[in-house]
């Protein structure tokens, strides 16, 4: 495979790893603004701190360059052939990094969406990708709320049974009382019976 960047360009393109503003994430970002998203950028709070968040949806994208990325089969993820074993490694490393983030992300409950560079080049491929991007974070939104929903129904599920508990015993004890009356003399020589 060809080793198409010159060293000026690896030089250009290595200083935006994880970068900020690459096209390929403005190109995103304005195409989910378009569509109504709010998002933030960056969120240091987050592990690997990824390009794009939706708090609302719980959603976290991830905009990356196939090169560096070392997008696997893709054709813009070549090989270069001078020290191909130093890229390879440094890619590789990037790639681990990738996966180790998403677990951290998908852990506290993110659902992680990578966008390749690949998918963006051209106008109607980047539209139509971002169209799909976009219904993935509709459905991801969803989701979210469905499990928040189902987690407020089994909260108070269990508050409701807990209740009936305490109903079912005071009304045991008060049965209990009525049948079993304390004999007076009882009642009044034991001062801590209440
Ligand atoms: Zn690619």
């Amino acid at each position: 495979m060809a080793d198409i960047l010159t060293p000026i360009q690896r030089h250009s393109c290595m200083s935006r790893i994880r970068g900020k503003d690459t096209k390929p994430e403005i190109r995103v970002r304005k195409g989910l603004h378009r569509r109504g998203f709010r998002f933030r950028l960056q969120d240091r709070r987050l592990p690997g701190r990824p390009d794009i968040t939706l708090p609302k949806y719980g959603v976290a994208i991830m905009v990356n360059g196939c090169f560096w990325h070392g997008h696997k089969g893709c054709r813009y993820a070549t090989k270069p052939r001078t020290n191909p074993e130093f890229w390879e490694t440094k890619i590789e490393r990037n790639r681990h990094r990738d996966e180790v983030t998403t677990a951290h992300l998908e852990a506290l409950g993110w659902t992680v969406i990578t966008v390749w560079e690949c998918e963006l080049r051209g106008k109607a491929a980047a539209e139509a990708r971002i169209e799909a991007l976009a219904e993935d974070i509709r459905k991801a939104g969803e989701m979210k709320l469905q499990q928040k929903r189902t987690r407020h129904i089994s909260r108070t599920a269990a508050k409701k049974e807990r209740e009936e508990m305490l109903q079912r015993q005071a009304r045991l004890e008060e049965e209990i009382k009525r049948r079993f009356p304390i004999p007076l003399k009882i009642k009044t020589l034991s001062h801590d019976d209440n």
